[in-house]
C-alpha cells in the first residue's frame, strides 16, 4: 500500500489505476462486439486480474477523498462496458446488474466485513483492540469525518457472541493433521449401495442397511447420533442402541446443521470413552459432515469442531480401540436412527443447553444478505431515473450471472445484453451522439429504436416472417420474452436485431 500523510489515498489509488489501465488494454484485444472471447471467461479475467488489485486493502481506503475512488469506479465500469460490449450511452447499474459484478461500494463493505470476522475469531487480537478503542464513544476522532468501514462493521456485529480461539484449531492437535488415520475409519457409504440416495427404494436402502449393521458391525457398540435445526432453534442428541440411553442437548441457535452433527459426534466420542469397550461405531446420517473431517485430515482448514472429532478419535486409537464413522441413510425406517431423529428434535425444545457460540464463518450468510440488500437499494435508487426499460426486464440484481448456463455465443450474447439494456446502437443513438443527421429508419422514416424495430419495422419483411413467425410483439410483451434470456421465443428475437444491424 502506498500510504500519503493526509490519508486521502490519492497515490495508492493513483498506483491501481496505472496497473489496471493496461491491464483493460488486455481485456480489449480479447474481444469485440462481434467477436472475441466468451464474457463469462472475460469476467472471470477482470475479477482475477483487476478487481483483486482494487480489493486489495480497500476497506481501508474506502475512506479516502471521493475524487479518488472515483477513478477506481471508471476503471471497472470501463471493464464491464468491455466484457459485454455495452455501448456508451448504457447506465452503469445496468451493466453491474446485467454482469452480476457489485459496485465497489458494496465490494468494500463485502470485504471489511469478512476481515472483521477473522480477526473476531482470534482471542486477544491486538486489530481488535485498536478497532475496539476507535469506535468507543468517547473516541471523537470520528466527529467531523466519515466513518471506516470497520468501525461501522464493528457497530453492527460487536453484540455477536463470536467463537474465539487463541490459536488454529488444527494446531491444538498433538500430531501433525495429516498424519492422522482417519480413512480407515470414515466409511461414508452403504455397502452394495452405489446410486444416490433419492434413486434407491427406501425399503430396499432399509434392508441393505440393517444387513450392514448385522454382518459389518456384528460386534460393535452402536452409538446413533443427529443434528436438527428448525426455527425454532437447534438440537443433537445420540443414542446408544446396545443401553437403550438418550442424551440430548440443546445449541445456539445461530450454528448450522452441520456442526449440530458434528457436536453430536464429538459427544459420542467422549461417552465411548468413558465406556470400556474394543470396538465402537458412530453412525450418523451426514455424509457432509464426514467429508468435512475427510477434508481436514486433507489439510484443508476446517470448523474447529472437526478438531476436537480427530481428537477423541486418537484417544479412542492409542487405546487400540477400534473406531468407525458409519454413514447411514436417514428417514427409511432404521430403528436408532429414527429414536435419535425424534431425540434431536426433542432437543430443540428442552435439551440440555450447552455453551457453543457460532464461528465467524456461520455468519456469512447474515452479511452476504446485508451486502445485497445494499446492492439492491443502489438499484433502486438508480433505476429511478435511468435503466427503466431494463428494470421492466430485471427487478433485481442477482450474484451469479443469468448467462453462465445458457449456450449463446458472443455476438448474440452482446445483443442480448444491449437489447435487455436497452441500448442498442440504431439511428436514434447515432443520431443523439451526432453521428447520423437523422434518427429516423431508412426504411419506414420512423425514429429508429429498438421496439420500432421489432414491433413495426418494414423491412425485410419475409426474412422477419420467417425469423420471428407469428411472435406477438408488443410494448410490455418483448420485456416479457427479454426476461427470460436463454428462452426460444428471445432467441428468435436476438436473430432478427443481429440480421438488421448486419445489413
Ligand atoms: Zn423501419
Amino acid at each position: 500500500m502506498w500510504m500519503d500523510s493526509s490519508l486521502r489515498w490519492g497515490t495508492h489509488i493513483n498506483e491501481i489505476c496505472e496497473k489496471s489501465y493496461k491491464l483493460l488494454n488486455i481485456l480489449k484485444v480479447l474481444a469485440g462486439s462481434s467477436w472475441g472471447v466468451h464474457p463469462i471467461h472475460l469476467r472471470k479475467l477482470y475479477i482475477s486480474l483487476i478487481r483483486s488489485r482494487i480489493d486489495y486493502a480497500s476497506f481501508l481506503y474506502a475512506t479516502g477523498a471521493k475524487t479518488h475512488l472515483n477513478k477506481l469506479n471508471i476503471v471497472q465500469n470501463k471493464a464491464l462496458r468491455i466484457c459485454g460490449s455495452f455501448i456508451k450511452s448504457t447506465p452503469i447499474h445496468v451493466m453491474e446488474t446485467e454482469l452480476a459484478l457489485p459496485p465497489l461500494f458494496v465490494r468494500r463493505h463485502w470485504l471489511g466485513y469478512k476481515f472483521w470476522l477473522r480477526v473476531a475469531s482470534v482471542s486477544n487480537n491486538q486489530t481488535m483492540q485498536s478497532v475496539v478503542n476507535l469506535s468507543s464513544n468517547n473516541c471523537n476522532y470520528w466527529y467531523s469525518k466519515t466513518k471506516p468501514i470497520l468501525i461501522d462493521v464493528h457497530n453492527s456485529l460487536k453484540e455477536e457472541d463470536i467463537h474465539r480461539s487463541p490459536l488454529l484449531d488444527m494446531y491444538s492437535l498433538n500430531s501433525w493433521v495429516t498424519s492422522i488415520d482417519v480413512k480407515s475409519c470414515l466409511c461414508l457409504n452403504v455397502k452394495d449401495v452405489n446410486n444416490a440416495k433419492r434413486n434407491i427404494n427406501g425399503s430396499v436402502l432399509k434392508c441393505l442397511t440393517t444387513y450392514m449393521l448385522k454382518t459389518d458391525y456384528e460386534e460393535f457398540h452402536k452409538i446413533y447420533t443427529d443434528g436438527s435445526k428448525d426455527s425454532r432453534g437447534v438440537g443433537a442428541a445420540l443414542f446408544d442402541s446396545k443401553f437403550g440411553k438418550t442424551m440430548f442437548w440443546k445449541l445456539n441457535k445461530n450454528i448450522c446443521i452441520m456442526r449440530a452433527e458434528l457436536i453430536a459426534i464429538t459427544k459420542a466420542l467422549a461417552y465411548a470413552v468413558t465406556l470400556n469397550i474394543q470396538k465402537i461405531v458412530i453412525l450418523t446420517d451426514s455424509k457432509s459432515a464426514l467429508h468435512h473431517l475427510a477434508r481436514c485430515v486433507s489439510g484443508t482448514r476446517g470448523m474447529p469442531i472437526a478438531y476436537e472429532v480427530l481428537k477423541l478419535v486418537c484417544i479412542l486409537q492409542q487405546r487400540n480401540v477400534a473406531v468407525k464413522l458409519q454413514w447411514i441413510p436417514s428417514h427409511i425406517g432404521v430403528p436408532g436412527n429414527e429414536t435419535v431423529d425424534q431425540a434431536a428434535k426433542q432437543a430443540i425444545e428442552d435439551g440440555t443447553e450447552i455453551v457453543c457460540n457460532p464461528y465467524a464463518n456461520e455468519f456469512i450468510g447474515r452479511i452476504k444478505s446485508d451486502c445485497v440488500t445494499k446492492w439492491r437499494n443502489h438499484f433502486e435508487n438508480c433505476s429511478g431515473s435511468k435503466g427503466i426499460w431494463y428494470k421492466t426486464i430485471q427487478q433485481m440484481p442477482s450474484l451469479i450471472p443469468w448467462f453462465q448456463t445458457t449456450s449463446l455465443s458472443r455476438p448474440y450474447l452482446v445483443i442480448a445484453f444491449r437489447m435487455r439494456s436497452g441500448h442498442v446502437p440504431l439511428n436514434k443513438f447515432y443520431h443523439l451522439i451526432g453521428m447520423k443527421q437523422s434518427p429516423n429508419c431508412m426504411y419506414c422514416d420512423k425514429v429508429e429504436d429498438l421496439l420500432h424495430l421489432l414491433v413495426e419495422c418494414g423491412r425485410n419483411c419475409n426474412l422477419k416472417q420467417r425469423i420471428l413467425g407469428d411472435m406477438p410483439l408488443y410494448n410490455g410483451n418483448v420485456n416479457v420474452i427479454l426476461s427470460q434470456p436463454g428462452s426460444r421465443n428471445a432467441r428468435r428475437l436476438y436473430l432478427w436485431v443481429k440480421v438488421s444491424l448486419t445489413d
